[in-house]
């Protein structure tokens, strides 16, 4: 059969030709009015799930029309990402001379969160991208004042494309909902990595430097009035520091310029229940700063 008639191996020639011409990443996904060339895509190309379109995520407004191909392609050098300087990454390229693939976004560009999101949802920057079932960019309302950071996607997350829904995302949904008051459509939850780390296992540092650019992206377009960074690997990597999270949760610290609560992440809630009294304490600090009651004294400076 001629590469003409089998459009698998049309593809495949076309990206090895792609690779040859030095192109090292293309975004995944059928720009509108062209069919997908495969009909069984492999999970990380597919496209969401039902439960996870745009038009059906709480808080999520219905998706535009997809973008003309072009800006479908992502092939900035990464050397062009304005992100600052990370250590995750340094970590990454001292381990293994890692050298992250070029973002599928431009980082300068104007761009609303669903632009964000459909530049990404087919990223296989890392290793993570393969083995997902969905990418999970982030949820709520994308003018929300009051952004929830968590670390990971999980099984459940994983599944649904949504952050937070599991156990975890139902203490969580109580904590915004019971506490702050706030319909849970109303503010955004995203994670600082987008794709389940096997086993649940911590984000390595090449994972979270290929990441990271992506939230930095996420909060620029959102610019809340208030970041609440959950449980020790958000607080940590928002606040640009080590220092444990016991020691900084209660604290506020800035993200680009907004201010940032470290608190508990709800996982850890499940686990030690009585801690729930400390994050009632933060919460409700979060609660007096979104509606503009009190002022933020920032302690952390990362
Ligand atoms: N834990 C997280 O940090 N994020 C999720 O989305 C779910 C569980």
């Amino acid at each position: 059969m001629s590469e003409r008639d089998d459009p698998a191996r049309a593809l495949l020639g076309h990206l090895k030709s792609l690779r040859a011409a030095g192109v090292r990443y293309v975004a995944l996904g059928a720009p509108s009015g062209v069919q997908a060339p495969l009909s069984q895509p492999s999970p990380a190309a597919a496209p969401r799930q039902p439960a996870v379109s745009q038009a059906a995520s709480p808080g999520k407004p219905a998706a535009p029309p997809a973008r003309e191909p072009s800006a479908q392609l992502g092939l900035l050098p990464a050397a062009e990402e304005p992100a600052p300087a990370s250590p995750w990454l340094s970590a990454a390229r001292k381990s293994g001379g890692f050298v992250p693939p070029p973002l599928p976004f431009d980082p300068k560009a104007e761009m609303t969160i669903d632009d964000l999101d459909r530049a990404v949802e087919g990223c296989l920057r890392c290793k993570l991208g393969g083995g997902r079932t969905n990418l999970v960019f982030g949820v709520g309302n994308p003018r929300a004042d009051l952004v929830f950071v968590g670390e990971a996607p999980g099984a459940d997350e994983d599944a649904q494309g949504i952050p937070f829904v599991g156990r975890a995302g139902q203490m969580l949904t109580r904590m915004i909902e019971n506490v702050l008051e706030i319909p849970r459509k109303e503010v955004y939850i995203c994670n600082i990595i987008k794709c389940r780390p096997p086993e649940n296992r911590n984000p390595e540092p090449d994972e979270i430097a290929c990441c990271e650019p992506y939230l930095h992206k996420q909060l620029a377009i959102l610019r809340p009035k208030l970041i609440v960074a959950l449980g020790k690997f958000a607080a940590q990597w928002l606040l640009g520091t080590k220092i444990p999270i016991g020691k900084i949760r209660g604290k506020f610290g800035r993200y680009q310029g907004i201010p940032c609560l470290a608190t508990y992440h709800p996982a850890y809630l499940l686990r030690n229940p009585r801690d729930k009294r400390v994050v009632l304490q933060d919460l409700l600090l979060a609660k007096a700063v979104y509606h503009g009651q009190a002022e933020p004294q920032i302690e952390i400076f990362g």
